[in-house]
């Protein structure tokens, strides 16, 4: 992915100025240090221009998105018509060649030239005249801090086109009567492009039947020198890598990137996928438990937008009043991409569902700040809801305790904390991120025109309960 420098001008100041804009402009393209490459594109001086450039961004699928930026003032009636058909996301930056004013040098040549904190007005009028979706950062374009901004909105950005093609597999219905879990799979896909469909079990049991002993020998080669392996019952280890096999090779052939499946739905199956889960979520798809196609898409997205992030599919399970802590886990299903510690590869009986005993990995979450993120159908819309907390290394050491897990604390508190996420809505199932921050939360949200409702140290139960009565107005339909 590359983004496009679009750099906003006008004829009349002539041609001297113009080759000196566009010199300024490659020299700020290239001194940016951001995830993704930006590459300068054009000074942009008519209607004509920019409806070319728009109309070539909306159609090159490795264009991520353009950033704007008036060098001079550049009229904004020319911005209309492109902008109008701008399909790509849009940040507009803020920023100026010169960090200061220059005592001796500065005269009118250079007024005419370094004028952005005119010509972005000129700009950002038009953006919000049109009420164009679209991040404004400003600053300096060398201060580390800016370029940070400009990074997060990057992975939103990245983000938002992945979700676009985003295509996930369910292995089965929904667990049965759970309400958190549903949702409107066509409202999702005109929202977030998520393309949400069914494949038989049976059909995979067939596929798994296919995968031959040679393709598990060398998954069990790769699961020796990722994890250790701790139980003698290698032959659930094997069948683990057998289901494995076969739900990536659906996924492949589909072009999925996330999927679901729940215990209730195994037919023919004789263990639910714990191993295998899990390494495939090492591998960067998404998952989701009990038919949670939601999760699932939304933990694809964050690892699409932090490929070498630390992001878990993770569940509320258990609280420590005494310690204000919330123990999260599944039955098995938790990412080694969270591991403090090497995984474990261990056998145990699972307590429900009346299958054989799943090989799973067993590990400590590792401790540092984070967020929880839950996406919920509010009804005609779907709300995202994003928490942060801090992970915790566990007070005691739970030795009969069989799956990985994580500790942590919600913010603003403890028991606020609980209580807010508990008034928005949000579910059990969570996205656990380590690197997601609050700009690319923000960018993402805005972006895909999503509820955003934000739990963090400043939000109070009043403020939220605003926050929610504000997003019934505007979301409702
Ligand atoms: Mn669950």
């Amino acid at each position: 992915m590359k983004f496009w420098f679009i750099v906003g001008s006008q004829a009349m100041y002539g041609e001297e100025t113009l080759r000196q804009v566009e010199a300024d402009a490659k020299e700020i393209a290239n001194g940016l240090q951001l995830p993704f490459p930006v590459e300068y594109k054009v000074t942009a001086k008519s209607n004509d221009e920019i409806v070319r450039i728009i109309k070539e961004a909306n159609y090159d699928d490795e264009c991520g998105g353009i950033i704007t930026f008036c060098h001079t003032f550049s009229p904004s009636k020319m911005w209309i018509n492109g902008l109008a058909m701008l399909q790509k996301p849009w940040l507009h930056f803020h920023t100026q060649f010169n960090e200061s004013i220059p005592n001796e040098a500065i005269d009118m040549d250079y007024m005419n030239l370094h004028q952005s904190a005119h010509g972005d007005r000129e700009h950002g009028f038009i953006g919000a005249r049109m009420r164009m979706s679209r991040a404004v950062v400003a600053g300096y374009w060398k201060d580390p801090q800016v370029q940070k901004k400009i990074g997060d909105w990057q992975r939103a950005a990245v983000g938002s086109l992945f979700s676009k093609e985003l295509k996930i597999v369910r292995f089965g219905d929904n667990m049965r009567e759970v309400a958190v879990t549903e949702g409107d799979k066509v409202e999702t896909q005109i929202k977030l492009g998520w393309q949400v469909n069914t494949w038989a079990v049976g059909d995979l049991v067939k596929e798994m039947d296919a995968v031959t002993e040679a393709e598990i020998d060398v998954l069990m080669k790769e699961y020796e020198s990722c994890y250790d392996i701790c139980t003698d019952d290698l032959d659930a280890v094997r069948y683990q890598a057998r289901e494995e096999i076969a739900i990536e090779r659906i996924l492949k052939r589909v072009g999925a990137k996330a999927f679901s499946n729940t215990f209730e739905d195994l037919h023919g199956m004789r263990q639910l996928p714990g191993l295998a889960t899990q390494h495939l979520m090492a591998k960067g798809y998404g998952f989701g438990a009990e038919g949670d196609w939601k999760t699932a898409g939304l933990t694809a997205v964050v690892k699409a937008m932090y490929p070498d992030g630390n992001t878990s599919f993770m569940e509320d399970y258990t609280y420590d009043y005494k310690h204000e802590v919330i123990l999260g886990s599944h039955m098995l299903e938790v990412d080694p991409g969270i591991a403090a510690d090497k995984p474990r590869i261990e056998v145990h009986p699972l307590g429900i569902g009346g299958k054989e005993p799943p090989a799973r990995l067993v590990f400590e979450g590792i401790a540092g700040k984070a967020k929880v993120l839950s996406l919920i159908d509010a009804g005609g819309r779907m709300r995202l809801i994003v928490q942060d907390v801090v992970c915790e290394k566990p007070f005691q050491d739970m030795p009969n305790l069989p799956v990985a897990r994580a500790t942590w604390k919600p913010m603003p508190n403890f028991l606020t904390g609980l209580e807010c996420w508990i008034v928005a809505g949000g579910a059990h199932h969570t996205v656990l991120s380590y690197d997601i921050t609050d700009e690319a939360v923000q960018d993402f949200a805005r972006i895909m025109n999503l509820e955003l409702v934000c739990i963090n140290e400043n939000t109070t139960t009043v403020g939220l309960e605003r926050d929610l009565m504000l997003g019934d107005i505007l979301y409702r339909r």
